[in-house]
């Protein structure tokens, strides 16, 4: 297909152009439309709605693990970056200013956040006092702002939404435990409601989060094989804790630093869920989060259409009672459109009903998933949809754990291997997909990976699925088994 192809739907095929296909997708889906302001996207209901979902299965996990949710200001006065030092190198390349109101120059010049452990390290350091107010666990639901060079509608932009939990605790071991719990929960939620399979494991140093003593995530492969990093978890040890003297008075009368951590998942994993599951057609949203898991359309004659409402509106009400979120479609447009409009927009079952299936007592179902379409008796319905839900849920993430195992290289040993498969997988234009490789530990064997071949690491896994003995790039003894890609 020449450059610019795009098929009967307005979409350029995912063999053509991968980045292409990702906006023709979410653009053709109403989810977001670019605004006058660098990086800086509208996310329009339908996008937004997604969002929503991602937010309530989220904050329910948090709610069970015993946070609250709290809200802090989005303006950080620019003393509170100077108190940690990794932490202003990290993010003042990414900071935008606030340095006026009104006509007056302010005193002293105010980011807008790109994240808020400095803010809330203030706060704590007021509100903690002794090992009774400890654990504090917090989590904000807001709006942050890194003015990123490359932006990318939802995975990469310049302002984007997220959550950030902030929680001190009196040890050590308390708070590494909390960096694991959420790290857990992270990816419980991806691969159970989004079903992306991720890989949880430990950032290398250099990809560590600006300030923290452990970095951690839930690494997940795109259908182009490349790697986005779904959510990150921090172990903060007594960094901010001394950066903004947050000391309490333990059992024992001895004055301490709090340890901290701060973990963030963000409106990138709507992205994420649009690029494991998404197809030629648009979207393919997972059922559980999919804001419209059925959509019912009335099909055959219009004359005809009372004789149809009479079982449509009825059945239309069973399923909604039976707590499945399903749309009627009535608009005055022909089925083939409506059909076309919904698959677009990725939600996974449709109900088709028209004159000649009220006789024969039955509905169609299409599976947007796979295009399969099944008859089912009129009293059957409920049942079968709630069944069909729960079977495309689960097919999906066996398709995409599938994908990635069979884009996941295990053998690669050398860096000369490694650029001999790039190459290979470049010549034949397909996904160079992830490597696991041995690492040494040293900076410079990654970096090496890095400027050869464009690979960096994502993680090292916590159960990886083989152990590599050597480094990929000097050679000696590895001292960590990690996965490279290229990443979003
Ligand atoms: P961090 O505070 O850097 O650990 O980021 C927390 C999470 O936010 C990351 O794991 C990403 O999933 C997400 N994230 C980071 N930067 C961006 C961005 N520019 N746009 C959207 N999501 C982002």
């Amino acid at each position: 297909m020449a450059d610019g192809k795009v098929n009967e739907k307005g979409i350029t095929p995912q063999s053509e152009n991968f980045s292409r296909w990702y906006i023709d997708a979410i653009r053709k889906a109403d989810l977001m439309d670019y605004t006058p302001v660098r990086g800086c996207i509208v996310f329009k209901p339908d996008g937004f709605e997604l969002w929503e979902r991602i937010q309530s299965v989220m904050d329910g996990r948090f709610k069970e693990t015993g946070h609250r949710n709290a809200y802090f200001p989005m303006l950080i006065p620019e003393s509170f970056f100077q108190k940690e030092k990794e932490h202003v190198e990290g993010f003042n390349p990414e900071l935008p200013w606030v340095t006026e109101a009104g006509s007056e120059k302010l005193e002293e010049k105010l980011a807008l956040r790109p994240t808020s452990e400095t803010m809330v390290g203030r706060m704590y350091s007021q509100w903690i006092q002794s090992y009774r107010d400890l654990p504090v666990l917090i989590n904000q639901w807001a709006n942050v702002f890194r003015w990123e060079k490359r932006t990318l509608p939802f995975l990469r932009t310049s302002e984007f939404l997220w959550q950030e939990g902030h929680t001190a605790h009196a040890t050590e071991e308390e708070a590494r435990e909390e960096t694991m719990q959420m790290l857990q929960i992270y990816k419980e939620v991806v691969e159970q409601e989004l079903a992306i399979p991720v890989w949880m494991g430990q950032k290398t140093p250099s990809e560590r989060f600006a300030g923290a003593v452990d970095t951690y995530s839930i690494e997940a492969m795109m259908k182009d094989g490349k790697a986005v990093q779904a959510g990150t978890s921090h172990y903060l040890g007594e960094n901010f804790a001394r950066g903004f003297d947050i000391q309490f008075l333990d059992r024992d009368n001895q004055q301490k630093y709090v340890h901290t951590t701060s973990w963030g998942t963000s409106t990138r994993l709507i992205g994420s869920m649009i690029m494991v599951h998404g197809d030629d057609r648009g979207l393919v949203n997972p059922p559980r989060m999919a804001p419209t898991q059925l959509v019912m359309i009335p099909v055959g004659p219009g004359k005809l259409r009372e004789k149809v409402m009479e079982k449509f509106d009825p059945l239309f009400d069973q399923l909604k009672e039976a707590g499945i979120r399903v749309r009627a479609d009535l608009r005055d447009e022909s089925p083939g459109w409506k059909f076309n409009e919904w698959e677009l927009r990725g939600v996974p079952l449709r109900l088709e009903i028209g004159p000649r299936d009220v006789d024969n007592n039955q509905v169609i179902l299409a599976r947007r998933d796979t295009g399969e379409k099944v008859t089912v008796e009129l009293d059957r319905v409920v049942e079968q949809v709630e069944e069909l839900l729960v079977k495309i849920q689960e097919e999906m993430f066996q398709r995409a754990l599938d994908f990635r195992e069979k884009n996941s290289y295990l053998e690669i040993e050398t860096i000369g291997d490694l650029n001999a498969h790039v190459a290979q997988m470049e010549k034949e234009s397909k996904a160079v997909g992830w490597v696991l490789a041995g690492w040494c530990g040293e900076e410079s064997c990654e970096s090496k990976v890095k400027e050869e071949t464009k690979l960096t690491s994502r993680n090292i896994p916590f159960e990886a699925p083989v152990v590599k003995k050597r480094c990929i790039a000097c050679g000696s003894e590895s001292k960590f088994t990690t996965w490279f890609a290229r990443a979003y």
